[in-house]
């Protein structure tokens, strides 16, 4: 959508409505809320409220949503990582698959880049090479004077 919606109202306005990929761009002017009066909750029938749903936990690589496959466990297909289903544990998919090993190619981790008398401490890639997702490094930062 190219075009930015105009509107005809100035005051406070619902979320914008969509109908077949269309945008309703007329604000009602009298809208129910402001004219809604509260009855008396006893007059009223209430559909059960919605029960809160699970969502499977995001991967700790690349932060996408993880598919959950039977018996209870977790996996992202671009990183090519399962998650155990009790504690999240990480693991290859396939366990004996190398490593991808691409070096940090991040920039900002060149030392006093992101703060000053801070630096990182770079590692390869540690996903499977199979991984079709941005590389996963674990880079850590830490005072640069301090030494390990
Ligand atoms: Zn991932
Ligand atoms: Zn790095
Ligand atoms: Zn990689």
């Amino acid at each position: 959508m190219a075009e930015t919606p105009k509107t005809r109202s100035t005051r406070k306005e619902p979320a914008p409505a969509w109908v077949d990929g269309q945008q309703i761009i007329d604000v009602v002017e009298d809208s129910v809320d402001e004219h809604w009066e509260q009855r008396e909750v006893t007059d009223v029938a209430l559909s059960p409220l919605p029960a809160a749903e699970h969502q499977a936990p995001a991967c700790g690589a690349c932060g996408a949503e993880t598919n959950c496959y039977e018996p209870y466990e977790y996996q992202c297909d671009d990183c090519v990582l399962t998650f155990s289903g009790s504690d999240l544990t990480p693991a290859y998919v396939v366990e004996d698959e190398k490593p991808c090993a691409k070096p940090c190619a991040n920039s900002w981790h060149e030392p006093d880049k992101i703060k000053n008398g801070y630096r990182f401490d770079c590692f390869p890639c540690a996903l499977p090479s199979s991984h079709t997702s941005m590389c996963w490094t674990g880079c850590t930062m830490r005072e640069a004077d301090r030494d390990r």
